[in-house]
């Protein structure tokens, strides 16, 4: 059974390629070509020639016309792949090296195969695999990424699935031999060209989708972290705290709020340099955060001043959570003598919250507090309490 005849599926996946690359140029030149969009571009391109050198054989010598398109599918093939799989950042100059060498060595290996006199089946049988190769190579960057999301994984599905209906078509080719012309009609061909013309729309979709995707989550992550630890900036602090602090008054459970400054920060920059400041910080907020709950919020407010928001805590868990840190912290400085030496002032608020208590209260509470720590002598845990501090 065959509706639809295999020469027609092959122009119109040139066709569609030849439509995609000048969207994608389209597209490209507005958004001011991001990450490997022109690599991807330029894959396109050598796959969409040597397309064409496959449907126009008869325009030039045939050994020229099978080892060139051939060719530039392979090169522009490996190309597409390389993109999907490093879609966010180059890897290292050794491992691009490692794509070009295996891409060439597909080229060549192809090459001297025809050159050597392989029947159609047989070639037929190769390029198949090949295809099938970069399928998985595809699936496995997409699935095996450190960062994988839902979007790549579904996106890896598809490629096995094509990666096996290529592996098809090469068994299905290999025990004709010579009797195997490229457009044979046969149902199983029709398949299969079928999953090329698919490979062409889901390489470029899955190409376009996770550059989106990796977009988003960087334009996400600079509007709602801190640029240098990584943790909440204040504005996603507030939000979410706003959000957790209607939850405890509802439940009516004690909430505590704490506000952390360097001592004499300034003095740490002046002494060791802005650079080993920017560590001092860092190595706070890691310690910070291997200490707190899964539940609590931890936030720069700003400068070298941080937030704590614990959820479902008293005052007396509070200056609990406070000693605790303060000690995790002198244990930690006393391992790692390339940070330089530090202590903090905690401020603390704890209420049960009522439905009119607001995030901005309980701020100025644990900020009297702090307040209060730096007067009292620095390096200690002050609670705030509506009699005074002092
Ligand atoms: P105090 O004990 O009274 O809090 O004294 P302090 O020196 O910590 O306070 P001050 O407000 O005088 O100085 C804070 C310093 O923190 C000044 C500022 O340059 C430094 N600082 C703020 N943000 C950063 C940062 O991201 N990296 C570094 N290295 N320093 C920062
Ligand atoms: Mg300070
Ligand atoms: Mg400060």
């Amino acid at each position: 059974m065959t509706f639809l005849d295999t020469f027609t599926i092959y122009f119109l996946t040139l066709l569609g390629n030849v439509i995609m690359l000048l969207m994608l140029v389209i597209f490209a030149k507005t958004t001011g070509f991001e990450g490997l969009m022109r690599y991807y571009i330029y894959g396109k391109l050598l796959q969409t020639i040597g397309a064409a050198l496959g449907l126009f054989r008869w325009l030039i010598p045939v050994d020229l016309s099978i080892i060139l398109g051939n060719s530039l599918v392979y090169l522009g093939g490996a190309l597409e792949v390389y993109c999907i799989v490093y879609v966010d950042k180059m890897p290292v100059a050794s491992v691009t090296k490692r794509w070009i060498q295996v891409a060439a060595g597909i080229t060549v290996g192809f090459t001297l195969l025809y050159l050597a006199g392989a029947n159609t089946g047989t070639r037929v049988f190769v390029s198949a695999m090949i295809l099938a190769v970069y399928s998985l190579a595809a699936a496995a960057g997409l699935y095996g990424c450190k960062n994988t999301t839902n979007l790549r994984k579904t996106l890896a599905i598809f490629f096995v699935v094509l990666a096996v209906s290529q592996i098809v078509r090469a068994l299905d080719a290999l025990p004709r031999g010579a009797d195997y012309p490229l457009f044979a009609a046969s149902s199983l061909q029709m398949i299969s060209f079928i999953s090329i013309y698919m490979h062409t729309l889901i390489s470029t979709m899955a190409y376009l989708l996770i550059s989106r995707e990796v977009t988003d989550i960087k334009l996400k992550k600079a509007a709602t972290r801190d640029y240098l630890t990584g943790i909440y900036n204040r504005m996603q602090f507030i939000q979410l705290s706003e959000k957790l602090l209607s939850l405890m008054i509802r439940q009516k459970k004690p909430t505590t709020i704490f506000m952390i400054d360097f001592d004499f920060f300034k003095v740490i920059n002046d002494t060791y340099g802005h650079d080993a400041g920017d560590r001092v910080l860092i190595h706070f907020s890691q310690e910070v955060q291997s200490i707190i709950r899964k539940e609590d919020l931890f936030g720069r407010y700003g400068g070298e001043e941080f937030i704590i928001f614990a959820p479902n805590t008293t005052a007396e868990d509070a200056l609990a959570m406070g000693c605790k840190l303060k000690a995790a912290l002198e244990v930690s400085l006393d391992k790692d003598t390339s940070i330089p030496r530090y202590t903090v002032s905690i401020g603390t608020a704890t209420v049960i919250p009522e439905s009119l208590a607001d995030i901005d209260t309980l701020i100025v509470q644990a900020d009297q507090a702090l307040l209060s720590a730096k007067r009292n002598g620095r390096n200690q845990i002050v609670q705030f309490s509506s009699a005074g501090n002092e």
